[in-house]
């Protein structure tokens, strides 16, 4: 971990007041179980901020909160300056907050530039400009357009995945565990890409395991251990060593 140069610059133009995602006083679980007991969290535009926890401590549910799936029980979430607690999923989604979620949402049976197709003409964009974005983004899914989505290798698919994510030239980018699976080398690269998203003015909330790469392109990170942020702060404060402590705990 410390070889790695933590943490990259935020852009000096962004900045709290920027429309990214804002969560305070966030409680929020299933039934009568509370999951999250009273988050803030705020994701400026044009950065990244990396939240990792053992496993079962919330991060999934605090990322479908954001994304408007699941109603709160307290507390406020403003996403790209709507209020995600009253705002209809498919309107946040139109209006540029996108998840990559866990697992790689592709069909097998249908071909890189069938996905490219299906999901242009679902968010109403011009199927040659994604197709041609998506190619200029992703060289290994250009040379891929005509293969089948099942035979892809798991970064390939990851690479789709996040593609549909991007159709809509997103705001706000929430990604659970961008990395499941995947061979380090992928990772970093994948991760290269988020962190030239965020370069381009887009909030990145993400969640993951893969620590060191993840804290590479964040400009923030937090511990979420039991529904509470147990840390927080710029990368290079929350990297030491008791960060292993809460994630294997
Ligand atoms: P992991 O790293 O293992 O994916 P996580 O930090 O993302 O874990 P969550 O998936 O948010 O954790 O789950 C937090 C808690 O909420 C867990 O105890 C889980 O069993 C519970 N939970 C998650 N989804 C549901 C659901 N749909 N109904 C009931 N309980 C749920």
């Amino acid at each position: 971990m410390t070889s790695l140069r933590l943490g990259r610059q935020q852009p000096a133009t962004v900045g709290p007041g920027s429309a990214g995602v804002t969560v305070t006083g966030l409680r929020a679980g299933y039934g009568r179980i509370e999951v999250l007991h009273g988050i803030d969290l705020v994701v400026p535009a044009g950065s990244v901020l990396a939240l990792f926890g053992p496993n079962g401590a919330g991060k999934s549910t605090l990322l479908a909160v954001v994304r408007g799936q699941l109603r709160p029980t307290c507390g406020t979430v403003t996403v790209g300056g709507l209020d995600a607690v009253r705002t209809p999923t498919e309107r946040l989604a139109r209006a540029g907050v996108c998840a990559v979620p866990e697992g790689r949402a592709v069909f097998p049976n249908l071909t890189v530039r069938e996905h490219l197709r299906l999901w242009t003409y679902a968010g109403g964009a011009g199927v040659g400009e994604v197709e041609a974005a998506t190619y200029e983004r992703f060289p290994r899914l250009a040379e891929r357009r005509h293969q089948l989505a099942g035979t892809l290798s798991g970064g390939e698919q990851q690479m789709l995945a996040i593609s549909r994510a991007l159709v809509g030239s997103p705001k706000v980018l929430l990604l659970d565990e961008l990395s499941t699976g995947l061979a380090p080398l992928v990772v970093a690269e994948l991760y290269e890409l988020v962190a030239a998203l965020a370069a381009t003015g887009m909030a990145v909330l993400l969640v993951e395991q893969f620590v060191t790469t993840a804290l590479a392109v964040a400009t923030q990170a937090a511990v979420l251990v039991h529904g509470r942020i147990v840390r927080e702060g710029p990368p290079s404060q929350v990297a030491d060593a008791a960060l292993g402590d809460y994630l294997s705990g």
